[in-house]
């Protein structure tokens, strides 16, 4: 059993995309080729924001938002402590100060409460607060209208880091409209993925996707050879954007599909297991499909029963970055993080993508429950 497997879904899309990398190698137009503007199309009209603007990677995508935003030295970011490093790596990279905020443990996403406590502390480090930089972990989106709230009061700006979660809806608005910039990832286990890294910026603001499609061109003018700003070189691909339209065109039919996986996981499991939770009037794409287990031991137990059967599990995130020697750091006296720190002791992902059959699903769920079983009666007698 794969935890993701991209090998059935080449299988299903092989014929399309050979044509069109064969199409690609023989215009020889391998930078800024029409598929490239061919792909921001389509991705703008799937997300409902009015632009997008490509880019080689999801953290460069970020890091594109960061520098059109203008960040540097004495501003702060703030960000979820439980997230992939690339979510405080381009604050840090501009010389600027990625804030780490403790996260909800229902949601996994940043906490409110923390949040406002992380704006006081760093105002009073003499810190300047201008972004909050929320991660829709495992594919579900943050509260966007709670951070709103937060944002306006506080006069920050929101910029969503939707590497998990480009499919997701959050009160029947598509992830892209959400936020006024959007960062996305297409790393090949993202929920959709190239066959190489590529990641985009989704934006309805025109003046800021002028400003970013300058930085991704190595900060580009009215032509080539005027340079208005310092930039980039982050551009997709031509051949990664010609594979991300077959993908793409197949991507509503996936999401259904894992959106399925995991109502039956949740289904099956949810009596004996904490399972992950949909808010209302939201929906998951699923990016991971995370349990939440009593303590490390359980964890470590309930992995490896599900390894001896064939099954592939996965933690993220193992330690939180604060606590990680490249961002202690930026940690300010006195904050804790103490959801993310169980969270990381004690989270597990099951294996979950489109292709995943109810004879695997089974595998799965009669592994975790006979598990469960097993827990009870040892701790019964012990
Ligand atoms: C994957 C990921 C990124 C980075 O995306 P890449 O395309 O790998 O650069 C950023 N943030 C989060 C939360 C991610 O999961």
């Amino acid at each position: 059993m794969e935890f993701i497997d991209l090998k059935t879904q080449y299988k299903r899309i092989e014929e399309k995309v050979q044509l069109r990398i064969k199409q690609v190698l023989e215009s020889t137009q391998f930078i800024m080729g029409p598929e490239v503007e061919a792909l921001e199309v389509a991705l703008a009209e799937f997300s409902s924001a009015k632009y997008a603007i490509t880019a080689s990677s999801g953290t460069d995508a970020l890091l594109m938002i960061m520098m059109a935003y203008g960040i540097g030295p004495g501003d702060a970011v703030f960000v979820p402590a439980f997230t992939f490093p690339a979510t405080p790596e381009v604050v840090a990279l501009l010389g600027g100060s990625p804030i780490f905020v403790d996260v909800n443990p229902r949601t996994f996403n940043l906490d409110v409460a923390s949040l406002k406590q992380a704006i006081a502390s760093c105002r009073l480090e003499g810190l300047n607060p201008k972004i909050i930089l929320a991660v829709d972990l495992y594919g579900h989106p943050a509260d966007y209208d709670e951070l709103d709230e937060i944002a306006k009061t506080e006069g920050l700006e929101i910029v969503a880091d939707a590497a998990q979660s480009f499919g997701a809806t959050y009160k029947g608005k598509r992830v892209g409209a959400l936020a006024t910039c959007t960062a996305v990832s297409f790393f090949p286990a993202k929920p959709l993925g190239c066959y190489g890294d590529g990641g985009a910026v989704l934006t309805s603001n025109e003046a800021l996707a002028d400003k970013l499609k300058s930085i991704r061109a190595h900060g580009k003018g009215q032509d080539k050879y005027d340079t208005v700003r310092v930039g980039l070189n982050a551009r997709m691909d031509t051949l990664q954007a010609a594979i991300l339209l077959e993908k793409l065109a197949i991507f509503p039919d996936e999401i259904a599909r894992r959106q399925a996986v995991a109502e039956r996981y949740t289904n099956k499991l949810h009596s004996v297991f904490s399972v992950p939770e949909v808010a209302t009037n939201c929906s998951s794409v699923w990016a991971q499909y995370t349990l939440k287990l009593a303590s490390r031991d359980v964890r470590a137990r309930l992995q490896s029963k599900l390894k001896s059967a064939g099954v592939p599990t996965a933690v993220y995130y193992p330690k939180p970055l604060p606590y990680q020697n490249a961002y202690k750091e930026y940690v300010i006296a006195g904050q804790h993080f103490t959801n993310a720190e169980k969270l990381s002791d004690t989270v597990l992902s099951l294996p979950m993508h489109p292709y995943l059959n109810v004879g695997e699903q089974n595998t799965v769920i009669d592994n975790a429950l006979s598990f469960a079983n097993e827990e009870v009666l040892e701790n019964a007698t012990a």
